[in-house]
């Protein structure tokens, strides 16, 4: 690629490197919103004003929409809500699935176990994912809880499905110190090798056991 005559030094090419590359380094960051960088970024890019202007309005809506969520878990000052009361169901795939159903029965169970002699209300917290927790069955089964199995002094229930990438409940926290404890293992063999790491942060449980 080049003869004795045209050698040039590493400092030459670290100028070039710095000044002629549109290239930054920086430390990546933990728990970005994906629809604030996609809002963000497509703001950035369209020339079109009026396009821009319509996805800096869709980014300052989604915004409110998760402070607002931010100041409704603020305001809840019940100690049940904390990173030391969290319960982690475990189970394999070859035991259970993750549909509906398999997220249904743990909450109604974690419903069943609550101490509730003192509480009028529930609220319930999850993702939006309808396979999971935005659907009919999680709606019915917290409906007949909620007439046939609690407290009489339960009178309200709320399901809340927070802004996507915002939420950061005490179960997310968990979650994260879990996956970055999984990443620092050099080898996992078993499923059990998991389940040790989660019990480390979380409460197990296992349905029907626990
Ligand atoms: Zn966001």
């Amino acid at each position: 690629m080049y003869s004795n005559d045209t050698a040039v030094k590493e400092s030459y090419f670290r100028k070039i490197f710095n000044t002629n590359f549109n290239v930054g380094f920086g430390k990546p960051s933990n728990d970005i919103c994906s629809t604030c960088v996609i809002l963000k970024n497509r703001a950035k890019m369209k020339k079109d004003e009026e396009k821009k202007q319509s996805f800096i309005l869709q980014l300052k809506v989604h915004k409110k929409r998760a402070k607002s969520f931010h100041q409704l878990l603020n305001r809840i000052t019940d100690d049940e809500l904390g990173i030391n009361n969290v319960r982690c169901y475990v189970w394999t795939e070859n035991e259970r699935s993750r549909r509906c159903n398999e997220i249904a029965s743990p909450i109604y169970e974690s419903l069943q176990k609550v101490d509730s002699a003192k509480i009028r209300k529930i609220r319930l917290f999850s993702d939006g994912c309808t396979g999971q927790n935005e659907n009919m069955t999680k709606v019915s089964m917290t409906e007949t809880w909620l007439v046939s199995k609690s407290l009489k002094n339960i009178t309200e229930m709320e399901l809340h499905f927070p802004v996507t990438g915002h939420s950061f409940l005490p179960a997310d926290s968990v979650f994260g110190f879990t996956e970055t404890a999984v990443r620092k293992e050099q080898e996992i063999f078993n499923p059990q090798h998991y389940i040790n790491i989660i019990g480390k942060y979380g409460k197990l449980c296992r349905i029907g056991r626990d």
